[in-house]
């Protein structure tokens, strides 16, 4: 590597802990005198997208632009930072629902804007990049893709006394907390999807690959679905490493041990990297985890974090995120192809 080295760093991300976890990977990478001018290509997940109000909500996407772009609420983890409710009173008002989304007026201010371009025959990914303009993105090394451009809603059939019921996941999951015995998910519109511009290129050509903490089964496990996505991820010259959501057979926030339950997969580190046995070439966990076997199949261990394996605050996510580069540094050089050669 040269002294000032560009790398092309990927991520597949979900909402909140992507999110975190990649604003920490961009401070970490601006503080480094050598990587400062990398850049990094998030693919974010499109399957918890959903209309309310007549409006076009990307929760997973909106909360990397607030994040990465400074208008984050950071108390909440998404949505916009000093917002109020005053067009959601007034919904209520009037009867309208759901109530139990809460989406704040500036919030709004982008769905309106989402929407606007959607009927004027924009695509995601379109409407992403100059939603993604706004928030200073491209200024600072970070481009965001949607997934795919066609329309993907992750369901839930959910048991009720009556019977199964498929509901959107984002009633499951912010409407009922995930309490509601569920069977399995659907990923409506999954099986039609194909993945949006740059996506499979931004995996084949990276010099890194990093899958952030993010929900394994409906955040990272939805955008595994897109068509030719799992295949570019085995077949990318680039180390592919990922960081464990779940310490201790516990999610650090959110329901995810409640959704690989309902997969039938373990609710724990070593579970988690079984449903990336085919493409990982490194893992970092807690020191918790740290003795818990790599799953079946694969030739690396697991590489304990010297620290609990929790963002915090964001210095805390930066040195996180650097662990996790220095991880795929390490094992990218192992391998004949390396890293960082063009
Ligand atoms: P969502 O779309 O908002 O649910 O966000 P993601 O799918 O990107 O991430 C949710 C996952 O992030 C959950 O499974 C959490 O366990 C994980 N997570 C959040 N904060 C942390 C953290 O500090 N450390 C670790 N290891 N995982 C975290
Ligand atoms: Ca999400």
């Amino acid at each position: 590597m040269g002294q000032d080295c560009l790398m092309r760093i990927t991520a597949l991300a979900g909402g909140v802990g992507g999110a975190r976890f990649l604003r920490g990977l961009r401070d970490a990478l601006d503080a480094d005198p050598v990587l400062a001018q990398s850049e990094i290509t998030i693919i974010a997940n499109t399957g918890d997208d959903i209309t309310l109000f007549g409006l076009r909500v990307s929760p997973d996407v909106d909360t990397l632009l607030y994040t990465l772009g400074g208008g984050i609420s950071e108390r909440q983890g998404w949505g916009r930072d000093e917002d109020t409710r005053q067009v959601m009173g007034e919904l209520a008002a009037y009867g309208v629902g759901p109530q139990w989304f809460g989406l704040g007026d500036k919030d709004l201010g982008t769905h309106i804007a989402r929407s606007l371009w959607l009927g004027e025959g924009a695509t995601p990914s379109e409407i992403t990049t100059r939603l993604a303009q706004r928030w200073g993105l491209p200024e600072r090394g970070l481009r965001l893709l949607p997934m795919s451009d066609q329309p993907v809603e992750t369901h839930v059939i959910v048991t009720r006394p009556e019977g199964p019921e498929a509901i959107h996941f984002q009633q499951w999951w912010v409407g009922e907390g995930a309490a509601t015995p569920a069977e399995r998910f659907a990923a409506v519109g999954l099986d039609r999807a194909v993945a949006a511009p740059g996506v499979l290129d931004a995996i084949r050509e990276a010099d890194i690959v990093l899958l952030p903490p993010s929900n394994p089964i409906v955040s990272i496990g939805i955008i595994l679905g897109v068509s030719g996505v799992r295949d570019a991820l085995r077949g990318t010259p680039a180390p592919v490493v990922g960081v464990s959501p779940i310490i201790s057979g516990k999610p650090v926030r959110g329901h995810a041990d409640t959704c690989l339950e309902v997969v039938g997969v373990e609710a724990s580190a070593r579970g988690v990297a079984g449903l990336y046995a085919d493409f990982l070439d490194g893992w970092l966990v807690d020191p918790q985890d740290a003795g818990q076997p790599a799953p079946a199949g694969v030739r690396w261990t697991p590489r304990a974090y010297d620290a609990p394996l929790l963002m915090g605050d964001r210095a805390g996510a930066a040195r996180l995120a650097r662990a996790a580069l220095d991880l795929a540094l390490e094992v990218g050089s192992a391998t004949p192809a390396g890293v960082g050669g063009a």
